[in-house]
């Protein structure tokens, strides 16, 4: 292993790849005898998808209000986030396209939109985020800053995120480098000492590690550890002759880092209720929230709060998310687009079942998911508590369509049963169906022709509804051998077809035994066709 010599990791590193290079040399050799992929076509490609990308980024031209129109159809409330959040992306990506246009503007100073989003759990952050990303098409990562803070974590480093974006624009450097970064929990890499104890120091490390990226650095494509992607490039350049480029500029890659800050609002608190009377704003109208602080906080608060001055400095865009109210979550099922209500009345009509949900059993769910105190998380949790068990059970029913009311929010098992029990009757057929379905496929994998007689059909619906279990692992439980007996009894007789009775579902083996013993007597008698009696 690595202890065997005196060598450090890093000279074994070396070693390898120059092991790999000449094993690869010699593969060169050989692919030179053949016809050569030819350079040309291969940039042709990438100039090809450059293009693509520089007409989408040269082309922006959405403004402020015609994003913010698309973020309210999928993002409930946020308001303030919204409008924030439009111009300084519209910003970014004029200034973006203004550079492509115009050189010198590109050697400009100028400050990026990198925004700074606050506010509770499940409120939006991350969801305004994606929806701008998909509005402009550019690629979209997120990641936990905490993943950084973690003390010995081991390869994976800031720099990756820059090379994920690469991944999530499928190798496209020219479309990652204007992709949008979201980090969140940064709150947990401020580095100052909390209450309870010390910090992890490591927080002020990825916090000058991040400063480099959000300005302007070149990140390797290739990270140290990754072996693979040195392979290629090694590859790549034996190929081709020459390498392609390797880095990739994060000038305009947009970041966006988010977290909850719980923890700034006292600072901010305390900071604007012990300012000298006069220096305070007028006495506002209504008790202050922590949302309120978050707005008032200034660089000065964030810095106390455990961040360096030069990482604050490069966040110019704040925004704190408001909390979600019972009233916002109700808007959330009933109107936001691709809502997770409207996923799961997708899923039921994968089955053919429409869902209905009354005015009273949004309201139930919203007043529920309040109190999970995970924003539109907690929607997720209440409505897989509700759907659970119909999930399970309807699919296998005749339920065509149900209706969710504020009982089946309070007490989705009780009326889940009663659904089932209005639905008695044509769950026969139901289940006659699936007897039709399990006949169809046992005839035709083996060539015979079954049959069940209405007293077999009843007994199969009976011992069905009576058990709970399927019609089709009941029939492969009982009729897994038949198709041996029928088959011996068929080149007896030359009869193929074969009804069962209820006999049959009650004792399955000793009726197909009796078939194949009355068609082989022992003494010679005559042979009987099981099917021809018609019973
Ligand atoms: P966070 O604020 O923690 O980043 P997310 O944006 O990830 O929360 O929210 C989780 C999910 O909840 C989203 O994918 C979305 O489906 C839903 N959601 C959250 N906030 C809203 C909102 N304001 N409007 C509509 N859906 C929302």
């Amino acid at each position: 292993m690595s202890h065997e010599g005196p060598r450090t990791p890093e000279e074994e590193f070396v070693r390898g790849l120059k092991r790999i290079l000449q094993g690869l040399q010699a593969e060169h050799a050989s692919l030179r005898a053949e016809p050569s992929e030819g350079g040309g076509d291969r940039s042709a490609e990438e100039d090809r998808r450059s293009a693509e990308t520089l007409r989408r980024i040269r082309g922006f031209n959405l403004k402020p209000r015609e994003v913010r129109d698309y973020l309210d159809q999928f993002v409930i409330s946020q308001e303030e986030a919204k409008k924030v959040l439009a111009v300084a992306v519209c910003d970014h990506f004029n200034r973006i396209r203004r550079c492509m246009e115009d050189p010198e503007l590109r050697e400009q100073e100028y400050t990026k939109q990198n925004i700074l989003l606050m506010g509770p759990t499940g409120v939006g952050k991350t969801y305004l985020m994606r929806c701008i990303a998909r509005l402009i098409g550019v690629p979209f990562v997120k990641a936990d800053a905490t993943k950084f803070s973690e003390t010995g974590y081991v390869g994976y480093d800031v720099e990756d995120l820059v090379r994920d974006l690469v991944k999530m624009a499928g190798g496209n450097v020219e479309l990652a480098q204007y992709g949008i970064i979201y980090l969140d929990e940064v709150d947990k890499i401020a580095s100052q000492p909390t209450a309870g104890g010390v910090r992890d120091v490591s927080g002020r490390g990825v916090q000058v590690n991040l400063l480099k990226l959000m300005e302007e650095t070149e990140v390797n494509l290739y990270s140290q550890t990754d072996l693979v992607g040195q392979m290629q490039a090694l590859m790549e350049m034996q190929r081709t002759g020459s390498f392609r480029k390797r880095t990739i500029n994060t000038r305009y890659i947009l970041f966006i880092v988010s977290g909850a800050f719980d923890g700034l609002v006292d600072i901010v608190r305390r900071r604007v209720e012990s300012a000298p009377i006069g220096f305070t704003a007028e006495r506002p109208a209504r008790e202050r929230t922590a949302t309120d602080y978050l707005r008032m906080a200034q660089a000065q608060d964030f810095i106390r709060f455990g961040f360096e001055p030069e990482f604050i400095g490069r966040l110019p865009v704040r925004i704190a998310c408001d909390p979600l109210s019972e009233r916002d979550l109700e808007a959330i099922l009933l109107h936001s687009r691709g809502s997770i209500l409207e996923q799961y009345r997708e899923d039921f009509r994968g089955y053919g079942i429409e869902l209905d949900v009354t005015r009273e059993a949004v309201e139930e769910i919203a007043r529920r998911a309040v109190g999970e105190k995970t924003g539109a998380r907690g929607l997720l949790t209440v409505l897989e508590r509700i759907f659970r068990d119909f999930k399970y059970e309807l699919p296998s029913t005749s339920v065509g369509s149900f209706e969710v009311t504020r009982e089946t929010v309070e007490d989705p098992r009780s009326t889940l049963k009663e659904l089932i029990m209005r639905h008695a009757d044509s769950q026969h057929d139901v289940l006659r169906s699936d007897i039709n379905r399990f006949l169809e496929r046992f005839n035709r994998t083996h060539g015979l022709d079954l049959r069940f007689d209405d007293s077999a059909v009843e007994a199969l619906v009976e011992e069905s509804l009576g058990s709970g279990r399927t019609i089709r692992a009941l029939c492969e439980d009982k009729f897994r051998d038949y198709q041996y007996g029928m088959k011996l009894v068929a080149t007896k007789t030359g009869n193929r077809t074969f009804v069962v009775t209820a006999e049959a579902v009650r004792n399955p083996e000793g009726e197909l035994s009796r078939w194949v013993m009355e068609n082989y007597p022992r003494a010679g008698g005559a042979v009987k066709g099981p099917g021809s009696a018609g019973g």
